[in-house]
């Protein structure tokens, strides 16, 4: 099966589903800039045009990944250079503070505005319907539990897929993807074993605490990559929207290789690939945290219907200045 590239991959996806599909679409909730807007509202739209287009009623099953096991933010040797080579700068997303400092975390201040305007999309295609799912709740299924212990214990392999599937650089080490965050300082850094009866022992580099205990007492950071494969299996998922930045870094063979060797059993799910959002300053929106804005979501969806570009550049007329984010919504 071969991926569904941007404009042209929807208009051939179309006629391929029958509009009844779980769909997996998912965000780093420390914001909802005009890059995950693209891959979380503005194709779900279009896909959904389209399929009614095609004389089919969009009842697409959303699963909408709050991923708050991924990492604050990427850190390693040059994460643009070699990006398999890869940890959290200090701790995962799930602990995150509130920048604004009205919510528990910056997870519980974004989850709600993330929801608001993805459920919006009913108002146009009443019978979808969404789950939203934290990565944190995935210790609870027993496949996403085995291979978040598989990763904790043989990243090798792990990474032996990457390098052969991508051609992007790597060095011999740092390989590591997956492991616990300290329970006292938060700290991503530090050593997590395995021992009998998943039991967990952690060793922290920063405040040097030293613990034991039940995996499920334990909150991880798991690069985004394998616990996708979690996601597919527990999830059943027909068909994954993402941005095209992912395509680029050789997601859609990775995909195919971890799939046939972590889950054999999973169907390839159908994999629609959105373009690329460039910011003002000609790079990747949220490349780096000062270049994120807002976007007028119904221009932005003007803008992509019909584009068949891999990127989208983004100008001021599609920008939403000086909001105040819980009150950011749409109207098409
Ligand atoms: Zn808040
Ligand atoms: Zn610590």
């Amino acid at each position: 099966m071969d991926p569904y590239l941007y404009f042209e991959g929807l208009q051939r996806l179309v006629k391929d589903v029958s509009g009844e599909e779980t769909v997996h679409i998912g965000i780093r909730p420390y914001g909802f800039h005009a890059g995950n807007v693209m891959a979380l509202i503005v194709y779900p739209y279009l896909l959904c045009k389209y399929v009614k287009r095609e004389n089919k009623t969009p009842r697409f099953k959303f699963i909408v990944s709050l991923n708050d096991w991924e990492q604050d933010e990427l850190d390693g040797p040059n994460p643009r250079e070699y990006p398999f080579n890869i940890y959290p700068k200090h701790t995962s997303i799930y602990f995150l503070q509130d920048e604004k400092k009205c919510c528990k975390s910056s997870l519980d201040h974004w989850s709600p505005i993330i929801k608001k305007n993805i459920e919006s999309l009913k108002k146009y295609f009443p019978d979808l319907e969404f789950t939203f799912v934290r990565n944190s709740e995935l210790i609870n299924y027993d496949f996403s539990r085995n291979l978040l212990k598989r990763t904790i214990q043989n990243p090798l392999e792990q990474f032996e897929i990457l390098r052969s599937n991508s051609n992007k650089k790597t060095l011999p080490e740092p390989i590591q993807y997956a492991g616990a965050i300290c329970p006292k300082c938060h700290s991503a850094h530090g050593d997590t074993h395995i021992g009998k009866n998943d039991s967990i022992s952690w060793k922290c580099n920063v405040c040097k605490y030293e613990g034991n205990g039940p995996m499920n007492d334990f909150q991880y950071w798991w690069y985004h990559k394998p616990m996708l494969i979690a996601r597919l299996n527990v999830f059943k998922i027909d068909l994954t929207i993402s941005g095209g930045d992912h395509y680029s870094e050789g997601d859609f063979n990775i995909r195919r290789e971890f799939i046939n060797k972590f889950s054999p059993e999973t169907r390839e799910p159908r994999m629609l690939f959105t373009p690329i959002v460039i910011a003002l300053d000609g790079q990747k929106m949220s490349k780096s945290r000062h270049n994120a804005e807002f976007a007028l979501i119904e221009k932005l969806i003007s803008k992509a219907d019909n584009n068949f570009d891999a990127e989208i550049l983004i100008d001021e007329e599609l920008i939403l200045r000086n909001i105040d984010e819980k009150d950011y919504s749409f109207d098409i």
